[in-house]
């Protein structure tokens, strides 16, 4: 007897955590394999949010907590949001869920009735789609183009909806692209959302992530109708390298978010107490540690850039927050004899031994994604393979 739903029949599995099982795999076999495949920080949790979060177990902070979070700790996110972004959030107004993803599957429940679409710029992070499909809606992918740095224009965005549109989602600093909107580009985007009445999905997990000088501007702090208008969704999995703690959070219109804390009460509950109290450790505590593993990645980009440009075939925009390289490697592929990106980065790993990201699963599939999460060493080591295995290929 069937017993699957066609909603689960139809999702397809994450291409990050495939090839980066393969890649484990063929490490078990004793095989040299050095993955760039990473999305978390390679850094372990500042010491004083491990502490914190001891200590609140220990004094017996074990319990259920409301299931949109503390109230301490949704303070202390609306504070983060008034010092980081000049906007004022009522405590009403902020969702604390398990991680930034549950955060996002949350509200496209909450908002989504069965047709509805939702816009998703490519190249897009690879759950956006599905999350969108389980709750019954419909992706309307718009092509970020590589001569636009991979970013939509809010003309695209005007001739894309239509009357089932209902939002528009937007990831800047970008996992996959490392781009970045300005605010400029970003005032047009928000007029055209809210001439065509679409909520805003601000994905801003990777703002503190930003190198040579950029600045991030969250759409919803441009004007009070935009802050209406946008639902920002954040955490501390990439700012604070807490990727395992499973905190991020939600901030926008009061009623969405009192759907998604009734989504929550009957789903997951509240997220994991202890993992509260990381959270706001992290953010009342000192933020050198963000400070300094930003540093860590921007030193780690600007060593390896070069590099990476210099590989036959391979075409890379610097990137200017988040710690990917997306590079358009269409023309590599094709000089050493693939049809597809596909086969190139599956032949990458068997025969060069370095597992990368094919670019397909964000919907863009003549790039590559390679993690700079990962020591100087072996990303250094990782690119010299990469380079003489197209030149001895091609
Ligand atoms: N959004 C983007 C763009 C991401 O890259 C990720 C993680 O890879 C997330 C959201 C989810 O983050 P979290 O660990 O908080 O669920």
């Amino acid at each position: 007897r069937e017993l699957l739903a066609d909603r689960v029949k139809s999702l397809t599995p994450s291409t990050t955590l495939a090839i980066t099982a393969k890649a484990k795999e063929l490490k078990a076999a004793g095989k040299d394999v050095i993955g760039l495949g990473a999305g978390e920080p390679d850094f372990n949790t500042p010491d004083h949010i491990i502490e914190a979060a001891y200590q609140s177990m220990k004094s017996g902070e074990t319990k259920y907590t409301p299931a949109a979070g503390t109230v301490a700790l949704k303070q202390a996110i609306a504070d983060k949001f008034e010092r980081d972004q000049h906007i004022t959030y009522d405590l009403s107004e902020v969702f604390v869920g398990s991680g930034a993803k549950h955060v996002l599957y949350n509200l496209f429940q909450a908002i989504l009735n069965d047709g509805d679409e939702v816009i998703i710029p490519t190249p897009y992070w690879v759950s956006y789609p599905e999350q969108v499909k389980l709750a019954g809606g419909t992706p309307k992918i718009v092509k970020g183009k590589e001569e636009n740095q991979y970013k939509v224009t809010a003309e695209q965005i005007l001739s894309a909806a239509g009357p089932n549109t209902k939002a528009v989602i937007l990831n800047s600093p970008s996992n996959p692209t490392g781009m970045v909107y300005t605010k400029d580009e970003l005032e047009a985007i928000g007029a055209a959302c809210i001439e065509k009445d679409l909520l805003i999905v601000s994905d801003e997990i990777y703002e503190k992530l930003l190198y040579d000088g950029t600045k991030h501007v969250s759409i919803a702090e441009i004007s009070p109708a935009l802050k209406e208008q946008t639902m920002i969704v954040n955490g501390v999995s990439k700012s604070h390298s807490m990727t395992g703690w499973r905190i991020g959070y939600a901030a926008g219109r009061q009623d969405l978010i009192k759907a998604m804390t009734n989504l929550a009460s009957h789903s997951t509950s509240n997220p994991t107490t202890t993992a509260q109290f990381g959270a706001l450790a992290a953010y009342e505590g000192p933020q050198d540690a963000v400070e300094e593993m930003r540093s860590a990645f921007e030193g780690r980009l600007n060593k390896v850039f070069d590099q990476l440009n210099q590989i036959p075939g391979f075409r890379c925009i610097k990137p200017q927050g988040a710690f990917y390289l997306f590079p358009n490697v269409k023309e590599a592929a094709e000089m050493c004899g693939f049809d597809s990106v596909d086969e190139f980065a599956k032949d990458l790993l068997s025969e060069a031994n370095v597992a990368v990201i094919p670019g397909s699963g964000f919907g863009s599939p003549d790039n590559i994604r390679l993690s700079y999460a990962t020591d100087l060493n072996s990303l250094e080591t990782a690119l010299k393979r990469i380079s003489e295995y197209v030149e001895n290929k091609k």
